[in-house]
């Protein structure tokens, strides 16, 4: 079901036709005005049918009169903003986004299935907000005592007595509930993962590692910045929808990119996401590097052959966007970190332009002599930012089980079972 309703821009007085396709998920919105290009931006509300909205008012006015119309929808990607005719050659331009998109996918079944993943993903965003968020900063303040309960109602399995313990639980819970927008298998792949580094035969050079570390990383505050980072991503998750619903389903070589885009968040918020999060990444980096020269050369601080950084005293002189050299792309640990480093790092330094129209956004080096441009969708920047929290999710995963071997080095012991179980989430 469409519903639609025109505004008129604080600014120029444009006329502007929404059209919100109705589903189960309130739309966020965010375009700019096609005649002054201020920001116009909002939600609507799904079930208090209500239109929250900036820079611009709604009116009450002939459909005919609007000069410009958008579509609008969370799980769908839209049509650009648009000149409008008139509404039979709206319908006549193509179908709801609802059917462009249900269209793609050859299996109704497989589209009902990631849209249940979508669901379940918005439950925990609710569960994270109001009671996972709390725990971390308990914990972060080791509040231990006053995490007991409240863990208790997720399962009777967590049984809190040490930071061991805290630490196992809150890490099962974050990564069930990201799990709802990974791709699939990612909770095997993870426990093969934990598996590799606790059960394998380099546990005492892992270990070596691990003493080493201690004097590089602040834990505690990396922890502070993962847990930072998903709360933002989580907050704007909605926005993201419909580039993680393509990105699962692996269909994002089939949009016509130059037609439809992303009507739920501007560049700017994205941006700022992308390199925030890009920046943890690159100082998380460290720990797939120091496991692939453990895995593949039985030293942590034995680098590959050829490589412009050959030890950890190297590493750590380059700079966070140089070290990035140093995970080599066909070794153990860098398997689910597919880094085009050259488009990243150019991204994370460059100027850029965003054409609001097309939506095409333009990166370009000003300060050196060969210049050098890069350009890409904002849909496609969006599949970046959604690439950066897979990225965080593994390397929190080698990141979680370090220091879980360091809890255990320093004596501790688990009181409830590490493996994932059936939880709710
Ligand atoms: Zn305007």
């Amino acid at each position: 079901m469409i519903k639609s309703t025109i505004v008129k821009c604080n600014f120029c007085n444009e006329k502007i036709l929404l059209r919100f396709q109705i589903g189960y998920f309130n739309i966020p919105f965010d375009f700019s005005c096609p005649n002054c290009d201020i920001s116009i931006y909002g939600i609507k509300k799904i079930n208090e049918n209500n239109l929250i909205i900036s820079n611009a008012k709604e009116i009450s006015e002939e459909i005919n009169n609007a000069k410009f119309y958008g579509n609008f929808s969370t799980e769908f990607l839209n049509k650009k903003v648009s000149r409008f005719n008139c509404l039979e050659d709206i319908i006549n331009n193509g179908a709801s986004p609802f059917m462009n998109t249900t269209m793609m996918f050859e299996d109704y079944e497989k589209y009902q299935n990631i849209m249940g993943k979508m669901g379940n993903f918005l439950h925990f965003k609710e569960k994270f907000l109001k009671k996972i968020k709390p725990l971390h900063e308990l914990f972060f303040n080791k509040r231990l005592d006053l995490m007991a309960n409240p863990l208790l109602e997720f399962s009777e399995n967590y049984i809190i007595k040490n930071c061991l313990d805290a630490e196992i639980a809150l890490h099962q819970l974050i990564t069930m509930g990201m799990n709802h927008i990974m791709p699939s298998n990612t909770l095997k792949d993870y426990t093969d993962i934990a598996n590799k580094l606790m059960l394998g035969k380099e546990i005492n050079e892992i270990i070596n590692f691990i003493e080493f570390l201690e004097t590089k990383i602040n834990t505690k505050e990396l922890s502070e910045k993962i847990i930072e980072i998903y709360d933002r991503w989580i907050n704007d998750f909605e926005k993201y929808m419909a580039v993680i619903i393509l990105s699962i389903a692996n269909k994002t070589d089939q949009i016509d990119k130059e037609k439809y885009g992303i009507s739920t968040i501007n560049f700017k918020d994205m941006r700022t996401f992308y390199t925030d999060s890009y920046e943890l990444i690159l100082e998380m980096i460290t720990l797939p590097v120091g496991l692939n020269n453990i895995i593949e050369r039985r030293n942590y601080d034995c680098f590959p052959n050829g490589s412009k950084i050959n030890n950890f005293k190297t590493f750590f002189d380059c700079t966070k966007y140089q070290r990035i050299e140093a995970l080599k792309a066909d070794e153990e640990f860098s398997k689910y970190l597919n880094i085009n480093n050259n488009v990243r790092n150019s991204i994370a330094h460059f100027d850029y332009k965003i054409n609001n129209e097309t939506q095409l956004i333009t990166f370009y080096d000003k300060y050196k002599s060969s210049e050098k441009i890069i350009e890409m969708y904002l849909f496609d920047f969006a599949l970046l930012c959604y690439e950066n929290i897979k990225f965080i999710v593994y390397l929190n995963e080698l990141f979680y089980n370090i220091k879980k071997i360091s809890y255990i080095k320093n004596g501790l012991r688990p009181n409830i079972n590490p493996n994932f179980k059936e939880i709710n989430i």
